[in-house]
């Protein structure tokens, strides 16, 4: 195991981290930017380290600042969290060159996974289903309109190198195609230097459905499920649970284990999540793999009794999984709710600011992944969420009463809150029936206005 890691993250994830490595034995060091010099989870780490200021490109998103601090303080590896570098082969690269290993895949395995149309080829060889499309980047208008008549309109133009929810064009006929590729080539070579772009398959009302994955070094590779993340605004996730209600487990068995096989084809180690459509049919669809540990793998670690962080870090030192697919059974239900500081009544306008009041849920069954307490100052640079609440219990219909239960006792203040929406889409009819599509929050919110 490794004697001390560096943690290049901040917030939540940043004291998620830390709280494995703890547990582990292992020392931490932490990054902060001069935003967040007062964080109290920096008092936490056995080294804190300022690497610059609060713009995340000359703090956070710097390479050689990183590095730097790793190597400073003799850091052996450097867990990239969620967002920031964390999907960056040139940031994996680095630490290899630099002969520190990094929490995650290789370059190679990342770069394989992180082209979109790479990594379509790559899932539909593995017996994974992708959306119907165009087998490579485009190259032509008529090769898209002859792809495009022969999957049947909507089709989406998507960028190879997409990420974050931008570029991409739902086109309903041929003339809407043909005027949007050379758009969408050309913001795609813009905004991630690749004009690469590709089309598929639209479709109209699904649901976000995601297979979580470890694949360690030596070739071993399990799933630990599904979650279900369709509740959505802007493609950003408001709830998220585990397992999936309303899908026939039978089906679902066989996309996790489609998915589980995939790692091993690029010689993948460390945690990956399968992001899938989902029909009403129950027929899925991959999207694309996220090379990293996502904001919502508590709901997971909570019904599988699987630190999942942990795991990562005992994966990068080169140990084999300790649990095989047999071992990982599901254990009642989870939810999670992200709390961000933004206000939903005045179109989720962040809501930066000194927090007086921060009155924390507790009991049993809920846990809390935050950062946060009374007196913490949300600063504006970065990403607006402050909390992470999740909830188990035995059944979908007793952790949503729980987190209910749990929100209400959630008293933060003076700054705004998405916690009133949450409360109130734990009551929402349809969601608690289960099954509500990625465009749902969106509809229900304008009807509102
Ligand atoms: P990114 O990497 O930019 O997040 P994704 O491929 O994950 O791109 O797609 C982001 C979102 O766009 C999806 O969550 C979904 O809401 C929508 N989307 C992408 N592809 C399709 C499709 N073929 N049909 C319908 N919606 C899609």
């Amino acid at each position: 195991m490794f004697k001390r890691i560096l943690i290049a993250n901040r917030g939540e994830i940043a004291l998620r981290i830390m709280r494995a490595c703890q547990e582990l034995g292992v020392e931490t060091v932490c990054v902060y930017s001069t935003a967040d010099k007062d964080a109290p989870y920096l008092k936490l780490a056995d080294r804190a380290i300022c690497i610059g200021p609060g713009p995340a490109k000359e703090s956070y998103l710097n390479i050689a600042r990183l590095i730097a601090a790793a190597e400073i303080t003799g850091a052996e590896a450097i867990h990239p969290g969620y967002g920031f570098l964390s999907e960056r082969p040139d940031f994996s690269q680095a630490c290899r060159d630099c002969k520190i290993e990094f929490i995650g895949p290789s370059p190679e395995a990342m770069g394989a996974l992180g082209d979109k149309v790479e990594c379509k080829k790559t899932a539909k060889a593995a017996g994974v289903p992708v959306f119907p499309g165009s087998e490579n980047a485009i190259e032509e208008e008529d090769e898209a309109v002859r792809v495009a008549k022969d999957i049947g309109y909507p089709v989406i133009i998507k960028a190879a190198a997409g990420g974050g929810g931008r570029g991409m064009k739902v086109c309903r006929d041929e003339a809407t195609l043909r005027g949007q590729l050379r758009v969408a080539s050309q913001e795609a070579l813009a905004a991630f230097g690749n004009g690469a772009v590709f089309i598929e398959k639209f479709l109209e009302d699904a649901q976000h459905v995601e297979v979580q994955c470890l694949a360690d070094k030596h070739g071993n590779a399990v799933h630990l499920w599904e979650r279900n993340c369709s509740m959505q605004r802007r493609h950003q996730k408001v709830i998220e649970e585990a397992p999936s209600p309303g899908v026939d487990r039978a089906v679902m068995q066989k996309i996790c284990e489609g998915a589980a096989k995939l790692l091993p084809t690029v010689k993948y180690a460390g945690a990956a999540t399968c992001e899938f459509l989902m029909d009403r049919k129950q027929n899925f669809y991959m999207l694309e793999v996220n090379t990293r540990v996502q904001v919502e793998h508590p709901v997971t670690e909570m019904i599988t009794g699987i630190d999942i962080v942990k795991t990562s870090i005992k994966i990068a030192a080169g140990e084999k999984l300790a649990f095989k697919q047999s071992d990982i059974k599901i254990n009642g239900h989870a939810m999670e709710c992200r709390i961000n500081a933004e206000d939903p009544d005045q179109g989720f306008r962040p809501s930066a600011g000194k927090i007086d009041t921060w009155q924390a849920p507790g009991g049993l069954g809920v846990r809390m992944d935050t950062h946060v307490s009374s007196g913490y100052t949300v600063p504006p640079n970065y990403d607006s969420m402050i909390a992470k609440l999740i909830c188990h219990a035995e059944t979908r219909e007793a952790c949503i009463q729980r987190t209910l239960r749990a929100l209400r006792e959630f008293k933060v203040g003076p700054i705004k809150t998405t916690i009133p929406l949450q409360a109130r889409l734990m009551q929402d009819e349809n969601f608690r029936k289960g099954g509500v599509d990625i465009h749902y929050l969106e509809r229900l919110l304008s009807a509102k206005h």
